[in-house]
C-alpha cells in the first residue's frame, strides 16, 4: 500500500530524478484516502486496524493524518482508547520498530549509501531509534536513486523524530548522560555525512515550541503496569495532537521511560521488550526524572511543553506538585480528566438548572482521575461563592478500602483532605445509599462497580441523577450507557471515558453518550501552551478549558444526550482552547513569546498543521518574454 510517491507531480518526479520508478499515474490524496479506507475496510478486527494505520503514520504521516482528520470520530477510538490499550497489552507482538516501519530496508540502504548509520543500543541497556530530521534532505541530490525514493516518501510525510525508549538501567552511570542522549541522537549523530554547518544548534534550542508526551508505563489506561509496552499510550496521544489540535507532527516526541515493570507476567514473556527487572524507585527514580527534565528543557528549551501520562498515583502527584512551577507541564490523567469531567459536569448543570455547589458528589476511586477532578470542581464551587471548607465538604470518595472518612487507616494526605466525619462504610452501595447524592463519578477501573441498585437508588433520589463512568478502556467502565438509560428510565445525565454506541430505548427515545475523552482538552492546553511560549500551565487554565468545551455544547445537543460537542468539531474545540489559553498566558504574563501579538486566533491559526502536499519543484520563475530576447 505504498503510494505515497504517486502523488508527486511530473514535474518532481522529473526533477526528482524518480520518474520512471513510479507508475504512470498521478493520484490526489483524495484517492490515496480511498484506498486506505478500502484497506481499512478489509482488515478483520480494530488491533488490525490499529497496526493498519500507525503504518501508514510511519510511512505516509500527511495521509496518515488526512485519514483521522477525515473521520476523527471513526479513528479516535482506534488510535486512541479503547484500541490503543489492546494494542498496548499486545507490543511485544505488534511491535515492528519505533515509527518508520520500513526500518529494516531503510537501515539496510542507509549502511549501504554511507549516509546514515544506525544507533547502536546502549550498553546501559539503552533502546532508543529516532529518526533524523528528514526534511533536511529534501533538496540534496543523492547518486542512490532507489534510496532516494524510499527518503523521498518518507520524507515528503514525515520529518520528526521517532519514539524514545529511554531506559533506567545502570541509573549511576546514565544519568549524567540524558543530555548527551538527546543531543547527540538527535541530530548530528543519527546524521553522518550530511553537512549540518548552515543548520545551528539553535534550530532546536530556540524554537521552544516542542511537545513531548511521556510516560513510565505503570499506570496504562485502567489496565495497570504494561511496562515498555506503554509507549502506544505517548504514540496515540501525540497522534491527536495532530489529529484534534493541529500540532505539527514533527514538533511531537514521544518518550518512554523504561525503570522496569513489576508486571511479573511481561518479566517471564519471552516476547516483552523492556527491560527485565522490578521497577527502579525512590532516590534513582527521582534523580533519573529530575535529569530527564533538565535534560529535555536544555534540548529544547525551557518552553517545550512535558506532558506527563499514565504514571502511577504514588508519583504523578509528587512529580506534577514538583515540576508545575518550574517547568511547561501538566498532568493528562489529573488534570486533563478534571477539565473534561467538569465540562461534562458543567454541561449536565445547565440540564438540571442547578449550580455546582447545589451538588453532592461521590467519587468511585480516589486516585488521580478523582482528585484532579476534586479539585476542579472546588474551583468551580468556588468561583460560585462557596467558601473553600464547604466545597470540600460536597465532595465524598471511596477507594479500595471503602469510604474516605476521618480517622481512617490508609490515608495519604491527598485522600485526607477528603476525610469528613463519617461512620466507616464499606461498599459503595451503601455510601450511595446513606449519601444520596446527586451525582457519581466512576474512576476506579472496577467495571460494574455502579450497580443495578446503584443506578435505580440514583435516579429515585433525583429527577436528573449524573452517572459519569468514566474508567478506561470500555471493559473498565462501571456500567454502560444502556444500563444507565434504562435503569433511569432515560433521565439518567451520562458520560463515559471510551465510547459507547446510542441508545434507543422501548419508548423510542434515543440517546448519544458523552464521551468524557480527554481528547477534547489536552490538544487545545498544549497548543495554546506552546504557540505562546507558557511559562508553565497553572490549574486556572482547566477550569478555562472546561467552561469553553461546555460553552460549545448546544441545547440540540443536550436535549439529545450530549454532554460534549460531538467529536467532529474537536478540531475547533481545540482551537477555541487555544486561544483561551493563550489570552490568559497574556494576561497573567506567563507568555514569553514577544511582542504580545494583537490577533490571537491568528497567531493560533498560523501554527495549525496543514495535511496538504508540499510542492517539491525547485523554485524557478521566468522574466517577461521581451527582456529574455537572445541579443
Ligand atoms: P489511580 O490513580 O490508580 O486510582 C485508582 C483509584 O481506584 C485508587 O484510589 C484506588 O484505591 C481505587 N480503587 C481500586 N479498587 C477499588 C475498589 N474496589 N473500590 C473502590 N475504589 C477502588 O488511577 P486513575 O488515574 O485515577 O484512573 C482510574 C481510572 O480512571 C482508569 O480506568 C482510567 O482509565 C480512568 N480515567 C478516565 C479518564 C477519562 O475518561 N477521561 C481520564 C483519566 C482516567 P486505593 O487508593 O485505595 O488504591
Ligand atoms: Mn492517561
Amino acid at each position: 500500500m505504498c503510494m505515497c510517491g504517486m502523488a508527486f507531480s511530473l514535474e518532481e518526479r522529473l526533477q526528482l530524478g524518480i520518474h520512471g520508478l513510479l507508475p504512470p499515474c498521478f493520484l490526489s490524496q483524495d484517492v490515496q484516502l480511498l484506498r486506505v479506507l478500502r484497506n481499512y475496510d478489509l482488515k478483520k478486527d480494530d488491533l488490525d486496524r490499529y497496526v493498519l494505520l500507525m503504518g501508514l503514520q510511519d510511512r505516509n504521516e500527511k495521509l496518515f493524518y488526512y485519514v483521522l482528520m477525515s473521520d476523527i470520530e471513526r479513528f479516535m477510538p482506534i488510535v486512541y482508547t479503547p484500541t490503543v490499550g489492546q494494542a498496548c497489552q499486545q507490543y511485544g507482538l505488534t511491535y515492528r520498530r519505533p515509527s518508520v516501519s520500513d526500518l529494516h530496508l531503510l537501515h539496510i540502504s542507509c549502511e549501504e549509501s554511507g549516509l546514515y548509520r544506525t544507533l547502536p543500543a546502549d550498553s546501559h541497556g539503552l533502546l532508543m531509534t529516532c529518526g533524523p530530521c528528514w526534511n533536511a534532505h529534501a533538496t540534496r541530490p543523492s547518486t542512490d536513486v532507489a534510496f532516494f525514493n524510499i527518503m523521498a516518501e518518507i520524507f515528503l510525510s514525515r520529518s520528526h523524530e521517532g519514539p524514545v525508549f529511554y531506559s533506567g538501567e545502570g541509573l549511576e552511570t546514565h544519568i549524567n548522560n540524558v543530555v548527551e542522549i538527546l543531543r547527540e541522537n538527535f541530530l548530528e549523530d543519527v546524521v553522518t555525512g550530511c553537512d549540518f554547518s548552515e543548520e545551528p544548534e539553535s534550530r532546536y534550542e530556540s524554537r521552544g515550541d516542542d511537545a513531548v508526551v511521556v510516560t513510565d508505563g505503570e499506570r496504562i489506561l485502567g489496565l495497570g503496569d504494561l511496562g515498555c509496552y506503554g509507549m502506544g499510550i505517548p504514540v496515540g496521544k501525540l497522534a491527536l495532537y495532530t489529529a484534534c489540535g493541529g500540532i505539527p507532527p514533527q514538533k511531537c516526541l514521544p518518550i518512554m521511560l523504561d525503570v522496569g515493570t513489576d508486571n511479573e507476567e511481561l518479566l517471564k514473556d519471552p516476547l516483552y521488550i523492556g527491560l527485565r527487572h522490578k521497577r527502579v524507585r525512590g532516590e534513582a527514580y527521582d534523580e533519573l526524572l529530575d535529569e530527564f527534565m533538565k535534560a529535555v528543557t536544555d534540548r529544547y528549551g525551557m518552553n517545550c511543553l512535558i506532558q506527563f501520562e499514565d504514571f502511577a498515583n504514588v508519583n504523578a502527584f509528587r512529580l506534577l506538585h514538583k515540576y508545575r512551577n518550574q517547568y511547561l507541564t501538566f498532568n493528562d490523567d489529573i488534570q486533563g480528566t478534571a477539565a473534561v469531567a467538569v465540562a461534562g459536569l458543567l454541561a449536565a448543570l445547565r440540564i438540571t438548572k442547578s449550580r455546582m455547589s447545589d451538588h453532592t458528589i461521590v467519587f468511585q476511586g480516589a486516585g488521580e482521575a478523582a482528585m484532579g477532578i476534586a479539585e476542579l470542581i472546588i474551583m468551580a464551587m468556588e468561583k460560585e461563592g462557596l467558601p473553600h471548607d464547604e466545597c470540600v465538604r460536597k465532595i465524598w470518595m471511596v477507594d479500595s478500602k471503602g469510604l474516605i472518612v476521618k480517622g481512617r487507616d490508609h490515608l495519604t494526605p491527598e485522600k485526607r483532605r477528603f476525610a469528613h466525619e463519617h461512620v466507616q462504610m464499606r461498599s459503595l452501595e451503601d455510601v450511595v445509599q446513606e449519601l444520596k447524592p446527586t451525582a457519581i463519578i466512576g474512576v476506579a477501573a472496577i467495571p460494574g462497580a455502579f450497580t443495578e441498585r446503584i443506578i435505580k437508588n440514583m435516579a429515585a433520589f433525583n429527577e436528573r441523577p449524573i452517572i459519569f463512568a468514566l474508567s478506561n478502556p470500555t471493559s473498565k467502565a462501571e456500567c454502560t450507557a444502556e444500563q444507565c438509560y434504562t435503569l433511569t428510565q432515560g433521565r439518567g445525565i451520562f458520560a463515559s471515558g471510551s465510547p459507547f454506541d446510542p441508545v434507543i430505548l422501548a419508548d423510542g427515545q434515543r440517546f448519544f453518550p458523552g464521551q468524557g475523552n480527554n481528547a477534547y482538552v489536552f490538544p487545545g492546553v498544549a497548543l495554546g501552551a506552546i504557540v505562546c511560549s507558557m511559562s508553565h500551565i497553572p490549574e486556572q487554565i482547566f477550569l478555562i478549558t472546561a467552561e469553553t468545551i461546555a460553552d460549545l455544547v448546544t441545547e440540540k445537543d443536550l436535549a439529545e444526550g450530549r454532554l460534549y460537542p460531538p467529536l467532529t468539531c474537536i478540531q475547533d474545540v481545540s482551537f477555541r482552547i487555544a486561544v483561551r489559553t493563550v489570552e490568559y498566558a497574556y494576561r497573567h504574563q506567563m507568555a514569553m513569546l514577544q511582542p504580545e501579538p494583537a490577533d490571537k486566533e491568528a497567531l493560533v491559526r498560523s501554527y495549525v498543521y496543514n495535511t496538504d502536499y508540499d510542492d517539491f519543484t525547485v523554485d524557478s520563475y521566468r522574466w517577461p518574454d521581451e527582456a529574455m530576447n537572445i541579443q
